[in-house]
């Protein structure tokens, strides 16, 4: 059978790939490696408790990419609880982030005279940013006096290894504006329509909404709809929240996978357990996959690393593959605990930032939704940015030491440890680092996913990407309506 499109991969970003182009009437085959689907955005049981691949925030829920593609094209959306806060926990000290300067003239974590520092420094780069000045090669480390104590550099250090992966010698100041909100890229409906042309909306409806009564906190759409008028840069070095617009899906990650999976129309096919080896090409075009069987389609697309993409085809150009070898990429490890009680060390919503030695970032999920935990117990995921060159025990073995000497007490109530190793983008936005284009020197073959774009992270950035390769698929003639 000949399909109008393949799509290698599975995860969040080829699934999106298949609602989208299916939805504009494609005979879609969607083709993953591994046993289950969902890639990095899933949940699973472990010993009484649903753990998700990785602690995850959900960002641009106001006005991102993601907001656009569920408006266009899904049929049911999860209800996201509304993120809360980001903490920093010290062995004194356990209080919010600062994300505005007034949070962080008070945040007393950090020596007084290194705070005004930081905020003037937040207040030039802001303003250059404002009036236009690319921020994106310069360096967070190059921008900070060096008379800085070390446990602000620490501080600095562990807020860059979250937003970018790396240290502060390789994160650029722009990545730090957009990633705590000061700078916020989105796409509007009348954007997305200029681009894809106007769709008649469906009416979306939230699937859990009429199963599952109110939790504690107000679901974040509800929250949205009574939104403010937007506030310029300026305004919101004053008034800036980190966390503003960001999501937890209620039932945990898996249900804004099974959202997906629930729109998706019939003429689209999935199967698990059939890696693509090789992508066919005929006279520089791409035509079709060798899987378990060779497949044939109109166009491909590669949502694996692609990097990978070298080994699964012939005919591209050396200096393509010099491109694609210099994207840059970090390890994950995180650590879910099942605590045989609910802490009063976790009883916040949001999450927390460890700085010291080993940084962690962590989120007590059960608190958005005590289901994910056995009665009258909680679970908590703590995520590190972890040294490829070391051996995995060593740096798991660091991480409980981390976790035992941030929260004393705490070995006394874990009765369940899942660790979990992945790489949670594919490309690293270092100051060097590179990404790929959605379209490649072969015709027909595109990619998608996190190592095509390098705007916001995760799963935000996986539908920018999506929308990307829209706009391609369109300009190419290859959009069938
Ligand atoms: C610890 C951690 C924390 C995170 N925190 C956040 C967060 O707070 N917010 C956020 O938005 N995101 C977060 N993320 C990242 C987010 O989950 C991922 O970036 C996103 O899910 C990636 O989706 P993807 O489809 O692009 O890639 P993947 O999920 O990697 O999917 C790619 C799929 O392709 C399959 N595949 C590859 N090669 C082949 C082949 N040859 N044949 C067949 N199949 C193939 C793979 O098996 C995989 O299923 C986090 C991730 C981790 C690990």
């Amino acid at each position: 059978m000949k399909y109008d499109v393949i799509i290698v991969g599975a995860g969040v970003s080829g699934l999106l790939c298949a609602l989208t182009l299916s939805k504009h009437g494609n005979k879609v085959l969607v083709l993953e490696k591994g046993m289950t689907i969902g890639g990095q955005c899933n949940s699973y049981n472990v010993d009484g408790y649903q753990v998700d691949t990785g602690p995850h925030a959900i960002t641009h829920l106001e006005v991102g990419p993601l907001k656009r593609l569920m408006d266009n094209y899904f049929d049911y959306v999860p209800v996201f609880e509304n993120y809360g806060n980001y903490f920093a926990r010290t062995e004194k000290n356990f209080m919010v982030v600062p994300s505005n300067l007034k949070e962080f003239i008070t945040f007393d974590a950090l020596p007084k005279r290194d705070r005004l520092i930081i905020a003037q420094g937040i207040t030039k780069a802001l303003t250059l940013s404002t009036f236009g000045m690319d921020l994106s090669k310069q360096s967070v480390y190059d921008t900070l006096p060096k008379t800085l104590s070390n446990d602000t550099c620490d501080f600095v250090n562990a807020i860059c290894y979250f937003l970018s992966g790396k240290s502060m010698k390789e994160t650029s100041v722009h990545r730090i504006l957009t990633g705590s909100a000061f700078v916020r890229d989105s796409i509007t409906q009348e954007q997305f329509e200029m681009d894809m042309g106007k769709f008649e909306r469906k009416q979306t409806e939230s699937i859990l909404q009429s199963l599952i009564p109110s939790n504690l906190h107000k679901p974040l759409h509800s929250r949205m709809s009574t939104f403010s008028v937007p506030l310029t840069s300026f305004g919101r070095l004053a008034t800036n929240q980190a966390s503003c617009s960001q999501g937890y899906p209620r039932q945990g990650l898996k249900a804004l996978l099974n959202t997906i999976l629930q729109s998706l129309p019939d003429s689209v096919e999935i199967m698990t357990e059939n890696r693509v080896n090789r992508i066919i090409t005929e006279n520089g075009k791409a035509i079709g996959v060798e899987a378990d069987d060779t497949y044939h389609s109109n166009m491909v697309i590669h949502t694996g690393f692609a990097k990978h993409l070298p080994k699964m085809t012939e005919q591209l150009p050396a200096s393509y593959i010099q491109e694609l070898d210099e994207i840059d990429q970090t390890k994950s490890l995180t650590i879910w605990l099942g605590l045989d009680q609910v802490m009063e060390e976790f009883s916040y919503i949001g999450s927390e930032i460890w700085f010291k030695d080993f940084p962690y970032w962590a989120m007590p999920i059960s608190n958005y939704d005590s289901s994910l935990a056995p009665k009258g117990k909680q679970l908590v995921g703590f995520a590190f940015i972890i040294d490829s060159n070391n051996s995995e025990k060593a740096e798991i073995e660091k991480a409980y030491n981390t976790i035992y000497r941030a929260v004393p007490g705490i070995e006394k109530h874990i009765e369940m440890k899942h660790e979990q190793i992945g790489v949670p983008e594919k490309g690293a936005v270092t100051i060097n680092g590179k990404f790929a284009n959605v379209r490649t020197p072969i015709k027909n073959l595109y990619l998608a996913g996190t190592d095509t774009d390098n705007r916001s992270m995760g799963i935000t950035r996986a539908a920018y990407s999506v929308i990307e390769l829209l706009k391609a698929v369109k300009e190419d003639g290859n959009l069938n309506n």
